[in-house]
């Protein structure tokens, strides 16, 4: 399935001039768009992206990104959890690219962090009590 999403991205001080973008369209064969691109007072660059491609590389692109430090924002489209239905199995936790879904070590619960989630629809497509909705 194709996918178009717009996303922010936000790149601490150290990484602004790394060429990280351009390798969404090399290693995960995505096309962007760059609609806006600045650098704010403290330095952090920000980048707004529009960006198409097969959903699982736009995941794995996604994933590519918040590990190498860069801090990934969907613009639109959000993700919520219906917590009366979640069971805390843990199988969206292993497709999240992101740290949105994390186990907590000490209630062993899935916790959902809506700030860190990409709306990439992972935790959609595999949860087996439809807990993982999308709102526009
Ligand atoms: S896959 Fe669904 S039920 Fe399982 S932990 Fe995630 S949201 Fe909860
Ligand atoms: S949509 Fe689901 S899998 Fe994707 S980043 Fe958000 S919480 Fe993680």
């Amino acid at each position: 399935m194709i996918v178009s999403r717009k996303i922010i991205l936000h790149f601490p001080k150290d990484m602004v001039e790394q060429p990280l973008v351009s390798r969404l369209a090399k290693d995960f064969d995505l096309e962007f768009n760059i609609l806006k691109a600045s650098v704010t007072p403290n330095e952090e660059g920000i980048m707004h992206l529009a960006i198409k491609g097969e959903k699982g590389n736009y995941s794995k692109g996604v994933e590519y990104l918040t590990k190498a430090g860069v801090k990934v924002q969907q613009m639109g489209q959000e993700i919520k959890r219906n917590d009366d239905r979640c069971t805390h199995c843990g199988l969206c936790v292993s497709v999240c690219p992101t740290p949105a879904l994390v186990i907590d070590k000490k209630t062993r619960e899935v916790v959902f962090d809506s700030g860190h989630c990409v709306a990439c629809e992972m935790c959609v497509r595999v949860c087996p009590v439809k807990a993982m909705e999308i709102r526009f």
